[in-house]
């Protein structure tokens, strides 16, 4: 049966319709390429890598066009170092749509083409992204539009960034703790693309470079020392390590100072090659000190 309806459509083929049919492949073949053409503007014109959108962005700082403060920020981030400069997104006063390529003020909607040059439209960032997937909210106390959903952030004042509603009334606060650069990766946190991660001494990095930190067996905040986890069971085993070691006579009554990385307390304590343990709170998370200058 199906050989000969293949057949059947061989012998069409070779009949005198076969000049249609060439037309009609060649309608099909026009229209799957505008087709092709419709997605390929929908999904690369219309977007860079960062945002899919569709409108350009007129730099205030340097008065050229880009599709997003990114690009602006990578494109001038090559150039010499009296170019380099960040794109003040509050700033951006015009737009152009990629639709019908006017330039117009910020606006959600084309003046000319009548287009929403963004699903999520922010009118303070100047921002437009057509993936509304993000959850992008904006936050008047940060200034800046986030993502990931309103409901799930709250704004810590102490700390000025929003947090994940996990943390309310469970973190240490530290003032600005966002307003600095990741200490593993260097980039500015505050603004940054990436998930960051809030650790128990309330500094922050990224969520990445937190998990990199973790991965090579580095337990402490690189900020201020503090462990980043519980590290109780550890110090347990090198209780027990402490135990099975013995020190050599001579250093077996040393003592020297301690200053606990975790608890901030000074103490006194016997010397072992394996670690020192802090009086107050057993945590081995401490460096020797020069014995405290008695004051009278
Ligand atoms: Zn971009
Ligand atoms: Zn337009
Ligand atoms: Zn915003
Ligand atoms: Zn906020
Ligand atoms: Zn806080
Ligand atoms: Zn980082
Ligand atoms: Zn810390
Ligand atoms: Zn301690």
């Amino acid at each position: 049966m199906e050989s000969s309806a293949n057949e059947e459509r061989l012998h069409f083929g070779n009949m005198e319709y076969g000049y249609f049919s060439f037309l009609h492949a060649s309608f099909l073949f026009f229209f799957q390429l505008s087709f092709f053409c419709f997605f390929f503007h929908l999904f690369s014109i219309y977007s860079c890598k960062h945002y899919r959108r569709r409108c350009m962005i007129r730099a205030p700082c340097c008065n050229e066009i880009y599709s997003c403060r990114h690009c602006h920020n990578e494109a001038t981030s090559v150039m010499k170092h009296f170019y380099r400069h960040d794109l003040v997104r509050q700033d951006v006063k015009h737009v152009v749509c990629s639709v019908c390529d006017t330039e117009q003020p910020v606006a959600q909607v084309c003046t000319n083409c009548g287009v929403r040059m963004g699903e999520y439209f922010c009118d303070i960032c100047k921002f437009f992204d057509d993936d509304t997937g993000k959850q992008q909210f904006h936050c008047d106390e940060c200034g800046i539009c986030r993502v990931g959903g309103q409901e799930n952030f709250f704004h810590c004042n102490k700390c000025g960034s929003c947090y994940s509603i996990a943390l309310r009334n469970n973190h240490s606060c530290v003032e600005n703790s966002m307003r600095h650069h990741c200490p593993i990766c260097y980039e500015y946190l505050f603004d940054s693309m990436k998930d960051t991660a809030v650790m128990k001494c309330g500094h922050t990095m990224h969520c990445e470079c937190y998990d990199e930190m973790i991965y090579r067996e580095k337990f402490c905040c690189p900020i201020c020392s503090k462990s980043v986890i519980d590290m109780s069971r550890e110090w347990k085993r090198i209780d027990e390590e402490i135990e099975a070691t013995v020190m050599p006579e001579d250093y077996r009554y040393k003592k020297v100072w301690i200053l606990c990385n975790d608890c901030n307390d000074t103490t006194q304590v016997y010397f072992h090659i394996i670690g020192q343990k802090c009086g107050r709170c057993s945590s081995y998370n401490t460096r020797t000190i020069a014995p405290p200058v008695l004051t009278q």
